[in-house]
C-alpha cells in the first residue's frame, strides 16, 4: 500500500481546503490504487475562487503588459524546474509513460514563455475617419475573470493553454481541473505560488462535474474556457447564466486520408504515432484511417505488425514504455464496446484486442488495429479516445473526402499523398479545423487550433490563442484640427 498525498485548493493565494469538508480519491490506473485525495470543492469554493480573482483583475488587468510577461517567464522557469514532480503526478493519476509525461511539462513551460511574449505584442489600430478632427482608436482589453475547465489526457498542458493566455491577455483565471488528474494540476499551481505570481490572479478548485457546474454557472464569470467532450461541452452551454464569451474545445473522431501517391513507409509511421501515442486518448489521435486499394492491405499488415511491437507498461516503473495504462475504466469500457461492434459488424482484428496478458490489474490495452471497417461502425463514426484504429479501403478519392467529412467531428484530419494536386485540394475539402498533409503533428504553439462542428469553437495557440482572451474597444475621439 502506497502513501495517500494530500491535496489542497489554491484560492487568493492561499492553500486551502474544501468548506465541506469531503475528499475526492485519486488512482493510480497502473495498480488501480489510490495514490491521493483532493477536495471535492462546492459552490462556496467555486465563489470564494470567483471573488478572489475578480478583486485580483482590478489590479493586474492594469499593469504593464511587460510586467504580466515577467510573471509567466518566472512561471515558465519554475515548471521547467518541477519537470520532475510535475511528470511523476501525471504518470501516476493518468498512466502515460513518464518519458512522455517529461515532453508534456517542457511543452507547458514553452507555452508559458510564448504568451509571456505575446502579452507584450498586443496591438490595437488607428482608423482614419471621413469627417476632419476625428481619429478613431481600436484597442483590446482583456474580458475579465475566466472560468477554466480542463479534462485529463494532458492534464497540465490543457490547463496551461488557458492559464498562460488568459493571464498574458490581462485576465484572472479559477481553473477547475478533471478529478481524474488534479495533482498535477496541483504541482503546476505551486509553481506559479513559487513565481509570486500576484494572490487571486489564478485560482485552483478540485472536483467534479459539479463543481465546474458550480464553477461555470457562476454570474461573475466573464469567460469560460472549456476543453472536454461533446456532451459536457453541451451541458455547460445550457448552464451559463446570461450571455457570456466561451471556447469549446471538445471531442474529435479524426480521419486519415492516405491516397494512391502516398509514401507507404511514411504513412504507417505517421498512423502509429498519432493513433496509439498516450493511448490513442488524444483529441486529435487518428480514429479511422481511409487508404487507397492499392496501398491498403501492405498498408494495414504493416500497422498491425508495428503496432503489435509496442511495449505497453507501467511508465512510472518502465520509463521507455511506449504505451501506459489508459486513464480510467470508463476508457476501457468504451474500447470493448468499440472493438466488439466491429467485430460483429464484420472487421478484421489484426492485432490487440484484449487486456495486455499477465495483469491482474490495471487498465492496460493492447493497441488494435481493425481491418475492413465500414462507416457504420462504431469506430469509424464516434470518437473511441482509446488505442485502437478503424481502417477501410477506398477507390475514388471523392469517396475517401466524403467519409471523412460525414462525421459531426471537425478537429483534425490526416493526408498522406505525395501529389501536390491531392495536397492542395484535400487540404481545403476536409472539414476539419486542423489539417496535417505528410506529417501528423499539427499542433505547434505558435499556429492556432481549434475544432468546428461538434468539436467546437474558439482557438487555442497562436495569437488567437491570447485574443480570445481579449474584447476589442472603439474609442472615437474628437480632437478637432
Ligand atoms: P469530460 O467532458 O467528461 O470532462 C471534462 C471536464 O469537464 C472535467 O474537468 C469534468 O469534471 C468537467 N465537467 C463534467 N461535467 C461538467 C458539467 N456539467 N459542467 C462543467 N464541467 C463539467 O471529458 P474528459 O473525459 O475529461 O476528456 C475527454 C474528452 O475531452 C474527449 O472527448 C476529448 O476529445 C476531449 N478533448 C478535447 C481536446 C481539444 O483540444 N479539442 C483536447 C483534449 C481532450
Amino acid at each position: 500500500m502506497n502513501d495517500v498525498i494530500p491535496g489542497q485548493n489554491y484560492v487568493d493565494g492561499q492553500w486551502l481546503g474544501g468548506a465541506s469538508g469531503s475528499w475526492l480519491s485519486v488512482v493510480n490506473p497502473a495498480t488501480e490504487e489510490i495514490v491521493a485525495r483532493v477536495p471535492d470543492s462546492d459552490g462556496q469554493d467555486v465563489d470564494h475562487a470567483v471573488r478572489a480573482a475578480r478583486a485580483a483583475w482590478g489590479t493586474w488587468r492594469w499593469l504593464n503588459p511587460s510586467v504580466r510577461a515577467r510573471y509567466l517567464h518566472a512561471a515558465a522557469d519554475e515548471i521547467a524546474a518541477a519537470e520532475t514532480p510535475m511528470a511523476t503526478a501525471i504518470t501516476r493519476e493518468m498512466g502515460k509513460p513518464l518519458g512522455e509525461a517529461r515532453g508534456e511539462v517542457k511543452k507547458l513551460a514553452k507555452a508559458f514563455h510564448f504568451y509571456a511574449e505575446e502579452a507584450t505584442r498586443s496591438t490595437g489600430v488607428i482608423i482614419p475617419n471621413e469627417e476632419d478632427g476625428f481619429t478613431s482608436l481600436v484597442e483590446k482589453e482583456p474580458i475579465g475573470v475566466v472560468g477554466a475547465i480542463s479534462p485529463w489526457n494532458y492534464p497540465v498542458e490543457l490547463i496551461g493553454w488557458k492559464l498562460a493566455a488568459s493571464l498574458g491577455a490581462g485576465c484572472t483565471i479559477v481553473v477547475k481541473p478533471s478529478e481524474y488528474t488534479p495533482t498535477s494540476a496541483i504541482e503546476l499551481f505551486r509553481c506559479l505560488d513559487r513565481a509570486e505570481v500576484p494572490s487571486g490572479v489564478a485560482n485552483l478548485v478540485t472536483g467534479t462535474g459539479r463543481t465546474g457546474h458550480a464553477l461555470v454557472g457562476h454570474p461573475d464569470i466573464n469567460k469560460v474556457a472549456f476543453t472536454g467532450s461533446e456532451a459536457t461541452g453541451a451541458a455547460i452551454v445550457k448552464a451559463i447564466q446570461g450571455v457570456k464569451p466561451m471556447s469549446m474545445e471538445l471531442g474529435g473522431n479524426c480521419p486519415l486520408i492516405v491516397t494512391a501517391h502516398a509514401d507507404l513507409d511514411a504513412a504507417v509511421t505517421g498512423a502509429l504515432r498519432r493513433s496509439f501515442r498516450n493511448a490513442g486518448q488524444i483529441c486529435i489521435a487518428i480514429n479511422r484511417a481511409y487508404v487507397h486499394t492499392t496501398l491498403y492491405e501492405e498498408f494495414v499488415s504493416r500497422l498491425a505488425k508495428a503496432a503489435d511491437g509496442l511495449l505497453v507498461a507501467d511508465g512510472l516503473e518502465n520509463e521507455s514504455a511506449d504505451i501506459g495504462p489508459v486513464s480510467n475504466a470508463g476508457v476501457m469500457d468504451k474500447v470493448e464496446r468499440h472493438v466488439k461492434d466491429a467485430r460483429t459488424r464484420g472487421a478484421r482484428i489484426l492485432c490487440g484486442d484484449d487486456r495486455v496478458l499477465g495483469r491482474e490489474r490495471g487498465y492496460f490495452l493492447q493497441p488494435t488495429v481493425l481491418a475492413d471497417c465500414t462507416q457504420n461502425m462504431l469506430v469509424m463514426h464516434e470518437e473511441t479516445f482509446g488505442p485502437i484504429i478503424g481502417v477501410a479501403p477506398y477507390e475514388d478519392l471523392d469517396d475517401a473526402v466524403e467519409r471523412a467529412n460525414s462525421t459531426s467531428a471537425g478537429l483534425a484530419a490526416y493526408v498522406y499523398s505525395a501529389d501536390v494536386h491531392e495536397v492542395f485540394s484535400l487540404g481545403r475539402r476536409l472539414d476539419f479545423g486542423n489539417v496535417a498533409v505528410n506529417n501528423v503533428d499539427a499542433g505547434i504553439i505558435n499556429a492556432p487550433y481549434g475544432g468546428r462542428k461538434g468539436s467546437g469553437y474558439g482557438s487555442e495557440h497562436g495569437r488567437e490563442g491570447l485574443d480570445g482572451y481579449l474584447q476589442t474597444k472603439h474609442v472615437r475621439v474628437r480632437h478637432g484640427g
